[in-house]
């Protein structure tokens, strides 16, 4: 079977965590920090601050910009639920507006209108490792004065007009296994903005400035040494995979027949952390059933857009359509992209695929 996704493990992380276990410092301790300043010099930014997840990195920007009830966050609805639920958890409703569908990232021409007294911040998402259209969105957040909170969990080291994603607003980051580094699981906030960053590194551990005096509400979404010790030795090989992710893109595009392969603005750097193509005529389930016949990991990310998930429709009383959105759903399928994936393997998609939309 080759795989839809597989995290590439090897000697740095297997020797840098057992260093940390050695060490006998296992939690938040200097390999935190020293991930920290390395994420930041690589995005370009002032400051990082780990977290547990892409996830909680979500839910702690928010947080520290002062999103909270009865403010609305404008985002996609095409993406994975985690965008939108860090939303949820600040007491913030989650607004969404359809997507390109070139892109597959949001519609910036669509975003004014969603626009309201209560609009404090827009999440972008740049899905898939490709940025979404900074500069509109930009020049709207300007206007309207919206936070800007970047959804970076899917694009590390990506760029806009040479800019790196995760430095524009407040980025998040995830450090899941699937992504394109992991630290096992993991998170990363990404900022310019002292008071921010100093508010981050707050909220993560309890509220407390000084050792237990606690002056807010905070949490426990600490990293350990243990895990930043793997996404250490990861980062360093973030150019390294970035690169095969786009040359094995490059390929399955220049071969690939009868099927919609991804587009990749002039002005950005796409890292793949999907390879998703559109298959159309209603023949998207039939060929991934072919695909896993034939030994090839296939996933559809994202089969229900947030706004129809049952959780949104029936307790949230989400009654929209975003005709987009959804017909991005009913076409997508994402292919092996992975830094592991040998010639023969994409050889072995393409003939496949091609074999099949060709009959
Ligand atoms: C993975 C992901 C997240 C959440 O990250 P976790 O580390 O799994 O919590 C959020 N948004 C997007 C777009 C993601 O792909």
């Amino acid at each position: 079977m080759i795989p839809i996704a597989k995290p590439l493990i090897g000697e740095e992380e297997k020797k840098a965590v057992l260093e940390v276990l050695e060490s006998g410092i296992i939690a938040q301790g200097p390999r935190v920090k020293a991930f920290e300043e390395e994420f930041a010099r690589m995005c370009g930014v002032k400051y990082a601050i780990a977290t547990t997840s892409g996830t909680t990195a979500l839910h702690v920007a928010l947080l520290a910009h002062g999103i909270g009830d009865g403010d609305e966050v404008i985002t996609s609805p095409f993406t994975f639920i985690a965008s939108a639920n860090s939303i949820l958890y600040t007491g913030a409703r989650p607004v969404f507006v359809d997507i390109d569908s070139k892109t597959f990232n949001i519609d910036p021409n669509k975003i004014e209108k969603a626009i309201t007294k209560k609009t404090k911040a827009i999440m972008p998402v740049h899905l898939f490792g490709l940025p979404c259209d900074m500069d509109p969105i930009m020049e709207l957040a300007k206007r309207y004065n919206l936070i800007i909170i970047e959804d970076a969990c899917q694009s590390h080291g990506a760029e806009y007009k040479g800019k790196k994603v995760g430095s524009f607003g407040t980025g998040a980051f995830s450090l899941y296994p699937t992504k394109n580094i992991t630290s096992a699981e993991g998170g990363m906030i990404t900022t310019n903005d002292p008071v921010i960053a100093e508010k981050c590194n707050v909220i993560r551990q309890h509220g407390m400035r000084r050792r237990y005096y606690h002056d807010e509400l905070g949490f426990n979404f600490r990293m350990t040494d243990v895990h930043a010790a793997i996404g250490l030795a990861q980062l360093r090989k973030l150019e390294r995979f970035n690169e095969a992710r786009i040359a094995n893109a490059a390929y399955l595009s220049a071969n690939l027949r009868g099927v919609e392969v991804p587009f990749v603005p002039k002005n950005c750097k796409h890292v793949f952390h999907q390879y998703t193509i559109r298959v159309p005529n209603g023949k998207r389930d039939a060929l991934q059933a072919y695909l896993t016949e034939n030994q090839i990991g296939t996933s559809i990310y994202y089969p229900i857009p947030i706004h129809k998930q049952t959780f949104y429709v029936k307790e949230l009383g989400y009654n929209q359509t975003l005709p987009e959105a959804e017909k991005a759903a009913s076409e997508v399928l994402s292919l092996p992209v992975h830094p592991a994936l040998t010639k023969e393997d994409l050889d072995k998609i393409i003939l496949t695929v091609n074999s099949f939309m060709e009959r």
